[in-house]
């Protein structure tokens, strides 16, 4: 029978030798990551578009061996830098970047707001994945999160275009979880609910409160803490969960049963 400690060793080991990306590691769940994978003895190349936020989680970040990488997801050479930051093995990818900045119905979305909300939630995760997979199909191990949302299987209540960009997270998963799968890469993704971040801030809006405020009391769970996430996330990573492939884990407190 393991004892406490066993289990803590297990825990602690998880992923010793491994070197993970993850991105958006400035604030909230990709903060609450990176720590957490730091802690369990993974090497961490943590990105983010703010230098500040990154120097903060330095600041937080014991004796792990954390790199941080200041850039901006969406721009194709921030990603290269990225990748070339991480070295030749990448063993593991969160792709978490993501920004939620209009609440707009349909008629109303302009063409800047959707191509930006686009890029950062949508082509940087398509293209980490480029540039990371061929090295993990070469050694037979990968193991991808993209973060995608609640607003990803359903409307949500985060505008139109917040929740098609996370619609498309999911199918970018699927799909490679299909391709990459027979390949060593498991491929998953973690579909928050309300969380407490800096991301929440325009939820908050008198705007959006206006037009969102009576579904949003009445049907969200009370938000969760990052570390909730991260715990989700950790595990996708993991060799606890072998046998998971293309799965959209709802880790959302049950809001989107309703
Ligand atoms: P957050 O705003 O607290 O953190 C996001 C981080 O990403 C920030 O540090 C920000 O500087 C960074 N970032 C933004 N754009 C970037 C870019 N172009 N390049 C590099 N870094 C960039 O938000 P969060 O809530 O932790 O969000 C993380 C993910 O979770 C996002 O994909 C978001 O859509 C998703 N999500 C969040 C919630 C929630 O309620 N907080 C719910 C569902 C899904």
């Amino acid at each position: 029978m393991s004892t406490q400690a066993d289990q803590a060793g297990f825990q602690q080991a998880r992923f010793t030798g491994r070197t993970v990306i993850v991105t958006g590691a400035g604030s909230g769940i990709g903060r609450a990551t990176a720590l957490r994978l730091l802690s369990e003895g993974a090497r961490v190349i943590a990105a983010d578009i703010s230098a500040e936020r990154l120097a903060a989680l330095e600041q937080s970040s014991g004796s792990g061996e954390l790199v941080g990488v200041a850039g901006d997801v969406s721009l194709q050479a921030d990603v290269d830098a990225l990748v070339l930051a991480a070295g030749p093995t990448v063993d593991g990818l969160v792709n978490n970047a993501g920004i939620m900045d209009s609440f707009l119905p349909t008629a109303e979305i302009t063409d800047e707001v959707w191509e930006r909300v686009f890029r950062v939630n949508v082509t940087s995760q398509m293209r980490l994945m480029r540039a990371v997979l061929p090295g993990m199909v070469s050694a037979g191990f990968g193991r991808i999160v993209n973060i995608a949302s609640e607003a990803g299987i359903r409307a949500g209540a985060s505008g139109t275009t917040y929740s098609a960009s996370k619609h498309a997270v999911i199918g970018l998963t699927k799909s490679t979880a299909l391709f990459y799968g027979p390949k060593g890469v498991r491929c998953n993704a973690v579909a928050p609910g309300a969380v407490k971040t800096n991301i929440e801030a325009p939820f908050l809006s008198a705007w959006a409160a206006e037009r969102l405020g009576p579904i949003m009391q009445t049907t969200i769970p009370a938000p969760a803490e990052p570390e909730e996430l991260a715990a989700s996330i950790c595990w996708l990573l993991s060799e606890d969960s072998p046998n998971v492939n293309g799965a959209v884990l709802m880790s959302d407190g049950g809001w989107s049963t309703i």
